[in-house]
């Protein structure tokens, strides 16, 4: 039993560099302590396994099982970010990156 209040890993649910669906379940999400969330596609191609926030490692984040998601929610809130490795990706505008 968690107590209201309680800490659990923000689980976001998308990447923040292209937006791809980082679903709770994936094994494809990259994590930083910030809990700064990645596909791995970026984290490897983008940003070499360092947040680009923070400067911290980015590590494959945990998945939550499907049992548990029904009580302990991921967020829905998504998140995109300009970074200055993702402005070199063609499309990307930087503009937009405001919520
Ligand atoms: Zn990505
Ligand atoms: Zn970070």
């Amino acid at each position: 039993m968690v107590k209201s209040g309680d800490r659990m890993l923000l689980l976001k649910p998308n990447c923040e560099c292209c937006d791809r669906d980082l679903p709770a379940e994936t094994a494809l999400a990259m994590i930083c302590s910030f809990e700064c969330t990645f596909c791995s596609d970026c984290a490897a191609k983008h940003f070499a396994g360092i947040c680009p926030n923070c400067s911290g490692e980015l590590t494959r984040r945990p998945a939550r099982p499907a049992a548990k998601l029904s009580g302990f929610p991921a967020a829905t809130a998504r998140f995109v970010k300009a970074h200055k490795a993702c402005g070199a990706r063609a499309g990307m505008d930087a503009g937009s990156a405001s919520l």
